[in-house]
């Protein structure tokens, strides 16, 4: 493992501390308000429903419903229409035993699904195909970890499952240090406090609040209430400035050696945390081909995000600069090997996750050697 250098540095302070340490550019207001981004203001009036429908519910490829079952799964080399997402989305509810518990009729699931999806905007990284990953590294996290299966309640998997397709909606493919520089309305509405997390827990539940799209209209006022609060704490547990504290929270309770048991809803939420998390982490847990387009897709964001700086004459966020394979092999070292090593001490079925971390944090470093 190589020593933190300076931009490991710089990046662990904009995202744990919520703002960045950056370096301002002279003779430009960091915190004009003219400084408005030129991204989409967030409308929470959500689409019309005409917009949301999903045409026809897509067969998938047998190769495709196969992929659904792996940590192979590839949506970005293998080409995956837009509606083969959604009939995805909508297996994986199956396969978390959502619609079957809860009663959920399949044209409500359906225009849910497709909602979410009209909510997320076409970003090179934060899109739909990043809801449908991170729903389903859930649920392969859920199959091979039989703690969870014992633990989780029916309302925890399905507060699990809307929160991993929804986590990122609306998301403005910048991160909330930019939200809060550029003086953006959402970090007005939010007061500079996990905006973009906010945001999207808000939009999420305005999706949820229409008749034809509330998955959660079979439940009683108290079941709702708690699948409200796990779905909220969840999508707030993705915000990186919460991960060495969750991590943290996580190892103590683990070393404190209690069982778990599903009776404690603070366990159980704490699980469902960083399910969540791991799984929104999960790009470098998955094969080569798949972690390195991922991170490819987040570094276009990142390039965006600097041409955004640059334009509005804000502070440049300088650890986007840095060259992809230095990018990502100090995130593997820094963030997600340390998560994923953290919980294949209480999943022994993580530490396959933990190899393939592993060797693509390797092949990272060999191409950073050779440039
Ligand atoms: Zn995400």
């Amino acid at each position: 493992m190589s020593d933190m250098d300076h931009v490991t540095r710089e990046w662990l302070a904009d995202q744990v501390g919520g703002k960045s340490k950056l370096v301002s550019k002279e003779g430009k207001g960091s915190f004009a308000f003219a400084a408005a981004s030129r991204f989409d203001r967030i409308s929470l009036q959500v689409a019309d429903s005409n917009t949301t429908k999903v045409e026809m519910m897509r067969e998938l490829s047998d190769t495709q419903v196969d992929g659904l079952r792996s940590w192979d799964l590839d949506l970005y080399n293998a080409h995956t229409s837009s509606d083969e997402l959604v009939a995805m989305a909508i297996r994986l509810f199956d396969a978390l035993h959502v619609p079957s518990d809860f009663g959920i009729a399949s044209h409500v699931l359906t225009s849910f699904v497709g909602a979410v999806r009209t909510g997320y905007f076409a970003r090179p990284f934060h899109n739909f195909t990043h809801g449908v990953y991170v729903l389903h590294g859930c649920r392969m996290l859920f199959e091979e970890c039989p703690l969870l299966q014992h633990a989780f309640t029916p309302l925890d998997r399905l507060a699990l499952a809307i929160a991993a397709l929804g986590h990122d909606i609306g998301h403005t493919g910048t991160n909330n240090a930019f939200l809060i520089a550029s003086n953006d309305e959402r970090a007005l509405r939010y007061n500079d406090r996990s905006v973009l997390e906010s945001m999207h827990c808000s939009f999420l539940f305005h999706v949820l609040q229409k008749p034809e799209n509330c998955v959660l209209s079979t439940l009683e006022t108290a079941d709702y209430r708690e699948v409200r609060r796990t779905i909220i704490g969840a999508i707030y547990s993705t915000d990186m400035a919460n991960h060495f504290n969750d991590i943290a929270k996580f190892k103590n309770r683990r070393q404190a050696g209690q069982e778990w048991i599903a009776e404690e809803a603070a366990d159980r939420q704490m699980l469902v945390e960083m399910v969540l998390h791991a799984a929104d982490l999960s790009g470098p847990a998955r094969s080569w081909d798949v972690s390195s387009t991922w991170a490819g897709l987040v570094g276009d964001e990142f390039v965006a995000q600097l041409k955004e700086e640059e334009r509005l004459g804000l502070p440049i966020s300088t650890f986007m600069q840095a060259p992809k394979p230095k990018l990502e092999r100090n995130f593997i070292e820094f963030f997600v090997l340390p998560l994923y090593k953290e919980m294949s001490e209480l999943f022994r079925e993580v530490s396959a996750r933990v190899e393939q971390i592993t060797s693509n944090h390797e092949h990272w470093g060999t191409i950073l050697d050779q440039s």
